[in-house]
């Protein structure tokens, strides 16, 4: 499948990795928006928030019991903002479900 983030998860797209287990990925992006900018990845291939089911909420659910180990780990005691955009309104732009996690400074109170 011709999808970037695929491609990181098999290793075919070097990435700084952060966290990797069975189900999830999670790596620093490539054009940091913060001091600390991790994406976080399910390992199946979900192409945005649209594509949340029963059958893949439980990658989501593991996703989201790591973002506080993976936000502690990198040094995130201050508190931390998640983010997924999910279609061009968001402006989201890899077509594989990620949730971003951004800290290291205090970030604005308002995203729009
Ligand atoms: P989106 O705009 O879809 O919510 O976020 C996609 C994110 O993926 C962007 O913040 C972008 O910098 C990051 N990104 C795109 N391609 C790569 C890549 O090849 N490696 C890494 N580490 N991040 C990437
Ligand atoms: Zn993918």
């Amino acid at each position: 499948m011709d999808c970037i983030f695929c491609k990181i998860i098999a290793g075919e797209i070097p990435s700084r990795k952060v966290y990797e287990d069975e189900r999830i990925f999670a790596f620093h992006d490539i054009n940091p928006e913060a001091p600390v900018h991790i994406l976080v990845i399910p390992k199946v291939h979900i192409p945005s928030m649209d594509g949340i089911n029963e059958e893949n909420s439980a990658y989501v659910a593991h996703i989201f019991e790591m973002i506080p180990k993976i936000a502690s780990s990198a040094g995130l005691t201050n508190g931390y903002r998640v983010i997924s955009n999910c279609g061009p309104d968001a402006a989201q732009t890899v077509p594989h479900l990620h949730f971003h996690i951004l800290g290291g400074k205090e970030l604005p109170a308002h995203i729009v």
